[in-house]
């Protein structure tokens, strides 16, 4: 069994992003760029499942720019068996991802697709979700624990106010939450090894999907300011500032 994990270059988590002069978006020259989070989860998880015998093949594939080779080879210092680049200078919205996965899914036939439940740049949450209705397939979002057994996945979920738990027919489309599991650091070793793993690099073209931006971005704005606070005396003048100032009781 065959599970694909498509796996998003990034600005690294740590890094304070900053809205670039003329509005037009956040601005990455010259920032750390990482492999999205949750997509690491998405790694770890398929990389377990080989490792227990239920995968025999863990394909990572990363669509943007040349650079998205890093974030490949990182998932196969993790533990991916080989990587796939579809590599693009445009500007890729979550449906142009989706409808290049769902060719890759076609060519390679996984039985399961481990995405990250969303990327921390653009937060859209709609890859999988997209994919999976591409493909028809079923899909379980925000995984917090995934089992296969029988040609079925049973997926816990994390949704408000608790857990649910999904049986699905293999192929299925899953999507992580952050406490499906904690990816391990990448040995030094298997960073070596990583190198020697085959990539293949395609294009958009090659896949024959048009890749072209669907949505338009109007303006970017940093968050407005947040104003000092100030200290009270006592629960009297708590109370005063919360009935005559901000109105609130
Ligand atoms: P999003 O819908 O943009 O929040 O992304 C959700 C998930 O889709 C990510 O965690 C990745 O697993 C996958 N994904 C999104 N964009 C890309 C990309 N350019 N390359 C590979 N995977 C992607």
């Amino acid at each position: 069994m065959k599970i694909l994990v498509p796996v998003k270059r990034v600005v690294d988590y740590n890094v304070k992003v900053r809205v670039k002069a003329d509005n037009s978006g956040v601005d990455i020259a010259n920032v750390k760029m990482s492999m999205n989070p949750f997509d690491e989860i998405a790694v770890e998880e398929a990389v377990r499942l080989k490792e227990a015998g239920v995968a025999t093949e863990v394909i990572a594939v990363s669509c943007g720019v040349a650079q998205c080779q890093e974030t490949l080879r990182t998932a196969m210092a993790i533990g991916a068996d080989r990587g796939i680049l579809v590599q693009t200078d445009e500007e890729l919205q979550p449906l142009a991802v989706a409808k290049l996965l769902k060719t890759l899914v076609e060519k390679e036939g996984p039985q399961l697709v481990i995405l990250g439940k969303q990327a921390i740049d653009d937060d859209a949450n709609q890859t999988g979700q997209m994919l999976a209705a591409l493909l028809n397939l079923p899909q379980a979002t925000f995984a917090s624990k995934v089992a296969i057994a029988d040609g079925k996945a049973t997926v816990t979920r994390e949704i408000d106010g608790g857990l649910e738990t999904l049986s699905m027919s293999l192929p299925a489309i899953v999507t992580t939450d952050l406490r499906l599991n904690e990816p391990r650091y990448a040995t030094l070793p298997n960073i070596m090894k990583a190198k020697k793993k085959p990539l293949e690099t395609v294009t958009p073209a090659d896949l024959g999907v048009d890749v072209a931006p669907r949505l338009k971005t109007l303006k970017v704005e940093e968050p407005p300011k947040r104003s000092a606070g100030v200290k009270v005396a006592d629960v009297a003048e708590l109370v005063a500032k919360l009935k005559n100032e901000a109105k609130v009781i």
